[in-house]
């Protein structure tokens, strides 16, 4: 393992299965918990929520260009926010087959067509990277995908340093724990959320996280709800079915749920298809659009976050459309990127199919989902793309090239998992935040990382799915 955890430590078995229970003990500790997935609802039985027995060795000139850039991730998210034309260009070929986007885009339509009520927005974003492994063994940070909506695991991110510095230092590695870097994306969500609210102006309006149905990860969001109660602002948990059986809008539009005036809306849920179980779910997500209410993110930030959009990105002059003047800017975003592909119909669609069906496996084939575990790879991707190539429906995905990082061996510790050594595969996020009113940003930072392990044997899933594993990066 370059630069990590010496292989004596890692092949003793006594010695790890020591250590893991040390780890184990320690995420209690502090605090980095789940819901067990029997009762999601209840916080009776509660577990540790998976992590890596160790740190993972990450380049340092890498993790630093990742958060570097973050602030210019801001701003390109919500420049192209706050342009219709873009997203509807974009989006075009995208929403006339999925349905699930299409109906999002109708959202953002009619909200354009009313007008926006509230010109205070709220950006809490992440931006994940893979590290790419070069033939000289360098490594290049390359974009996974960014997400404007219900970016998790800061909260809980914000309490694994501790646990890695305590087990570094119960295996003699006493410089390695000082390495560990301090980290505290719950503080930094919540100073963006909190200054949204101030923004609004209300004392007595709460910040509404509209949660999940089943809410196995809420300590992550508790982190920040904390985060806001420290500061006086009140926030409350509410469901879809909160919002359609007691929401409403006041004549200046102003949201009520349960009675209680809501500032932000802090979305964790309705990010998939299935979130919205009914005709009265859309409902509520239009009636919090159309609110005084600040949305986080607002409809038009949701789009902005799509696959569809991350691969427009990539083609040529698109990027100097929205920083004409900042030639620097523009290829630090673009240094980020690695090959994404149009599957529109015509020309370079075409070329796209044909690239795809003959190497398979140096891509993978992205639909328009989020949450981990919709991606198709390997000859999965001849298999689908063999059924929809001739057809518009096709123009639902994308393809992008395939990143590959460095396994590095590690111990996966998850509730009723075995304890055996994983080759590992790792996705490092970086978390932003920004606030604007009307033309000011008020607010664009960086707001700490994130790192999440997998086991190689996974090509896809992230920590919710069950399949990665909270890490946190050891610099090299
Ligand atoms: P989701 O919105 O479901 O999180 P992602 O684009 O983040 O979708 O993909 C899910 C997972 O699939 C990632 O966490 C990563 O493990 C894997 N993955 C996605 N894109 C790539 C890629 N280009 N190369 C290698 N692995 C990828
Ligand atoms: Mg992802």
């Amino acid at each position: 393992m370059a630069q990590g955890i010496p292989d004596k430590i890692m092949s003793n078995t006594a010695l790890i299965k020591d250590l893991a229970n040390v780890a184990k003990d320690a995420a209690l500790l502090q605090g980095v918990l789940m819901r067990i997935h029997e009762t999601p609802n209840s916080s009776e039985l509660v577990t540790y929520a998976p992590f890596t027995l160790f740190p993972t060795p990450v380049p340092k000139a890498v993790f630093l260009q990742a958060l570097a850039v973050q602030t210019h991730y801001n701003t390109l998210v919500d420049k192209i926010s706050q342009d219709p034309g873009f997203l509807e260009e974009a989006l075009a070929s995208t929403i006339a087959v999925d349905d699930f986007t299409a109906r999002l885009f109708r959202i953002h339509q009619q909200i354009l067509k009313e007008g926006r009520s509230q010109s205070i927005v709220l950006g809490l974003n992440r931006s994940d990277y893979m590290l790419d492994q070069g033939e000289d063994g360098s490594s290049s940070l390359k974009q996974i995908e960014i997400n404007t909506f219900a970016a998790s695991f800061g909260g809980l991110a914000s309490r694994t340093p501790d646990v890695h510095r305590h087990v570094l230092k119960v295996a003699g590695k006493l410089e390695e724990s000082r390495r560990i870097l301090d980290n505290n994306p719950a503080a930094g969500l919540a100073k963006a959320v909190a200054k949204a609210w101030e923004l609004y102006g209300s004392e007595r309006a709460v910040v509404m996280f509209l949660v999940e149905e089943g809410q196995r990860n809420i300590f992550d969001q508790r982190y920040i709800e904390n985060e806001l109660w420290k500061r006086n602002i009140s926030t409350v948990r509410k469901r879809f079915d909160d919002v359609t059986k007691t929401g409403s809008l006041d004549q200046d539009k102003r949201l009520f749920v349960d009675d209680q005036e809501v500032a932000v809306v802090y979305f964790r849920n309705g990010y998939m298809p299935e979130n919205y179980i009914s005709e009265k779910t859309w409902d509520a997500r239009l009636l919090m659009e159309r609110s005084l209410a600040v949305k986080c993110p607002d409809i038009s930030t949701h789009l902005a976050g799509t696959k569809k959009v991350q691969q427009v990105l990539a083609s040529p002059g698109v990027l100097e459309k929205f920083f004409p003047d900042q030639p620097q800017v523009v290829e630090q975003i673009r240094a980020t990127f690695t090959g994404l592909y149009t599957l529109d119909m015509g020309p370079e669609g075409e070329k796209t199919v044909a690239m795809a069906l003959a190497a398979p496996d140096r891509f993978v084939l992205k639909p328009q989902r989020e949450g981990g575990g919709n991606n198709i790879y390997g000859s999965e991707i001849c298999q689908v793309l063999q059924g929809v190539k001739e057809s518009t429906e096709r123009t639902a995905y994308i393809l992008m090239d395939k990143i590959h990082p460095t396994p590095v061996q590690n111990y996966l510790l998850r509730r009723d998992g075995p304890l055996k050594i994983s080759n590992c595969l790792s996705e490092l996020g970086v978390f932003g935040t920004y606030v604007r009113k009307g033309k000011d940003m008020v607010m664009n930072e960086c707001a700490g990382h994130l790192l999440r392990t997998k086991s190689s044997e996974h090509s896809d899933g992230g920590v919710a799915a069950g399949v990665a594993v909270l890490d946190n990066p050891l610099l090299v």
